[in-house]
C-alpha cells in the first residue's frame, strides 16, 4: 500500500486497527495473562477518551499545571543565516519538566487514577521518562515504581535525586548490562505479577496494544496545537515539518497535526557515530522486521536476531527499534526518515543556543541539524521543528566533550 491510497481524513479512526497494528506494525504480542491486562487498558481508554469528565481534565491539567500551550518560535537569526527558509520551532521545552513526555505522562497517570489503579510502573534508562513519570504520579497521588539498571543510576544521578525527590521509589536493575533493555524487563515482570493495582506506563509510542495508539493520542496536542498556530501566525500551512525520532512519540504526536496536509514530514533518526551497527540507532534507516517488548516493528538485530546494543549522544533517542505507526508511515512513504549524526546534532546545539537564545536538548538538536540540511536543498519556504525538550541535562556532558564551539 502507498499513502495515496489512504484517506487520511480518517485515518486516526482506521490506524491502528482493532488488533492495534498499522499495516503489518504493532500488534500484542505478551502472555495470555498480560493480554488481558492489555484489553482492560484499552477498553478503559475507549470509555474514557470519549468521556466529557476526563476531556476536561486532561484540558485543564494541560493548561493549569503543564502551561499549555506551548508557543511557536520564529528563528529570525538562525533563518537569516541560512538564506530563505524560515524555521519555526514548537516550544516543547517549555512544557512542564522541560520536555514533551509530560504530555502522555499526565495522560496516562489520567487514566489510572480513573481505573482504580495505585501505583504506575515503568522502566527509565536516561531518567527522563521516570522523572516525568514520577511527576505526574505526584500530582495524583500515585504510587510509583521506576525501574532502572544500575549503570544508568550511577550515570544519571541528577534525575535518580528527582524522581526520589518526588516519591518515587527507583528499583535498581543489575542483571545482564544493567542498562534500558533489562530495565524493561524487570519492569515488564513485575507489572505482570501486580496488574490488578498497578499500570505500566510505556515512555514513547512502544510496546504492545494500546501503548503506541494511546501515547500518540496524547501527544496529538503537539500538532494540533502546532498547526493552528502556525496558521494563526503565517496564514499558510509550512511546507515541511520535522521531529526527532527515538521510540516516536514526540514525532507521532506533531505529525498526527499534518497528516492530512500537503505537508512533507521528516522524522530524523540518531547517526551516532556511523553506519556501522553498535554506533548509531537508526532502526527505520538500517533495521528490519522483528517482535520485541511486545509488538511488531522495524528493529536493529545482531547475528542472533536479539535486540542490538545502540548508540547515540542523545540518550532519549537510544532504542532499538521506533514505534509501529512509524514503521508503517515509512513504509507507505507519508513521512520520509532519515538521519542526523552527532556531530551535525552537537553543531545545531550550539547554533540554536548562540543565534536564538534557546539551549535544546541534544535529541531535539537532531531535528534541527536535519531542518538545517533540509533547507540547503529547499531553497525557500518554511519549516516547522519540534523541540521536544530542553538542554539543561546535556549541558555538563556536551561542554566536556565537546567544550565551547
Ligand atoms: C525522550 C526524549 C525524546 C525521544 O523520545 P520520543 O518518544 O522519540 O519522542 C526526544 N526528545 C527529548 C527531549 C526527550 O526527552
Amino acid at each position: 500500500m502507498k499513502h495515496n491510497e489512504i484517506d487520511f481524513a480518517t485515518y486516526f479512526k482506521n490506524y491502528p486497527d482493532e488488533g492495534g497494528f498499522f499495516g503489518k506494525y504493532g500488534g500484542v504480542y505478551v502472555s495470555e495473562e498480560l493480554k488481558q491486562a492489555m484489553e482492560e487498558i484499552t477498553e478503559a481508554y475507549f470509555t474514557i477518551c470519549k468521556s466529557r469528565k476526563f476531556i476536561s481534565e486532561l484540558r485543564r491539567i494541560r493548561r493549569e499545571f503543564q502551561g499549555r500551550p506551548t508557543p511557536i518560535s520564529h528563528l529570525e537569526r538562525l533563518s537569516g543565516a541560512l538564506g530563505n527558509v524560515q524555521f519555526y520551532v514548537k516550544r516543547e521545552d517549555l512544557n512542564h519538566t522541560g520536555a514533551h513526555k509530560l504530555n502522555h505522562c499526565m495522560g496516562e497517570a489520567l487514566l489510572a487514577k480513573y481505573m482504580g489503579k495505585k501505583k504506575v510502573i515503568a522502566e527509565t534508562g536516561a531518567g527522563q521518562h521516570g522523572v516525568a513519570l514520577a511527576t505526574a504520579a505526584a500530582y495524583f497521588g500515585l504510587e510509583c515504581d521506576i525501574y532502572m539498571g544500575t549503570v544508568d543510576i550511577a550515570k544519571q544521578a541528577p534525575n535518580v535525586a528527582r524522581m526520589k525527590i518526588l516519591g518515587a521509589n527507583v528499583v535498581e536493575v543489575t542483571h545482564g548490562l544493567a542498562t534500558l533493555k533489562e530495565a524493561v524487563d524487570a519492569a515488564f515482570e513485575a507489572y505482570a505479577k501486580d496488574y490488578k493495582d498497578s499500570i505500566y506506563c510505556i515512555g514513547s509510542v512502544l510496546g504492545p496494544h494500546p501503548f503506541p495508539m494511546m501515547v500518540r493520542d496524547f501527544q496529538s496536542v503537539v500538532g494540533i496545537e502546532a498547526r493552528e498556530q502556525f496558521v494563526g501566525m503565517t496564514g499558510e500551512l509550512p511546507d515541511a515539518v520535522v521531529a526527532c525520532v527515538g521510540g516516536g512519540s514526540n514525532a507521532a504526536g506533531m505529525f498526527a497535526g499534518f497528516l492530512n496536509d500537503p505537508v512533507d514530514i521528516y522524522g530524523v533518526e540518531p547517526l551516532g557515530k556511523g553506519k556501522a551497527l553498535g554506533d548509531h540507532a537508526a532502526s527505520l534507516q538500517y533495521g528490519e522486521e522483528g517482535i520485541m517488548h511486545g509488538f511488531n516493528s522495524i528493529m536493529l538485530k545482531d547475528e542472533n536476531g536479539e535486540p542490538a546494543p545502540v548508540y547515540s549522544i542523545a540518550s532519549g533517542l537510544d532504542y532499538p527499534s521506533s514505534g509501529p505507526e512509524h514503521a508503517f508511515l515509512h513504509e507507505i512513504g507519508r513521512v520520509t526518515y532519515d538521519v542526523a549524526s552527532d556531530e551535525e546534532a552537537v553543531d545545531a546545539f550550539f547554533k540554536l543556543s548562540r543565534l536564538e537564545g534557546i539551549i535544546p536538548a541534544v535529541e531535539s538538536s537532531h531535528a534541527v541539524a536535519y531542518a538545517m540540511k533540509l533547507a540547503k536543498q529547499m531553497g525557500k519556504g518554511s519549516i516547522l521543528i519540534n523541540l521536544s525538550g530542553r538542554g539543561d541535562k546535556d549541558v555538563d556532558y556536551i561542554i566536556e566533550k565537546y567544550g565551547i564551539r
